[in-house]
């Protein structure tokens, strides 16, 4: 156990957890000993139960470690290369930055979901709008 968690650099109180959630211990003797192989089984399973899949228009939110809901139903696109698009868009429960990468193809399938703004397009209209600059005159 102490091993384990030297190994990992977590609390060996965290094995113990482990432990209870179903992690296998040779016997049940002390000191308490797992073979490699079911710290790995069971690490191996724990990860597959945890994974968590986005839906349709859905992107992985790191502060609410879940598939989230985009702001406003919006995200900006990005064009990294012809097949594949950077989006960018807002949690729409914590407001965090959230990114996803997809293939140019998906676009119009996302598209009918959320509302999808081309960053370029976006940065033209900023330079060619001149009430950025009105709110300096009027002061
Ligand atoms: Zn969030």
């Amino acid at each position: 156990m102490a091993e384990i968690a030297k190994l990992f650099g977590i609390h060996r109180n965290t094995v113990r957890r482990w432990l209870k959630e179903g992690l296998e211990a040779i016997d049940h003797r002390r000191p308490v000993l797992i073979h490699g192989s079911a710290l790995k089984a069971y690490l191996t399973k724990r990860r597959a139960q945890r994974r968590q899949t986005c839906r349709p228009g859905e992107f992985y939110c790191f502060r609410c470690r879940a598939p989230r809901a985009t702001w406003g139903a919006m995200a900006d696109v990005s064009f990294r290369s012809a097949t594949v698009a950077r989006l960018s868009a807002l949690c729409a429960c914590c407001e965090t930055p959230m990114h996803r990468t997809i293939r140019r193809a998906d676009l119009p399938a996302l598209a009918a979901l959320v509302d999808l703004r081309t960053v370029a397009s976006e940065r033209m209209n900023e330079r060619s709008d001149p009430s950025a600059n009105r709110a300096f005159e009027e002061v």
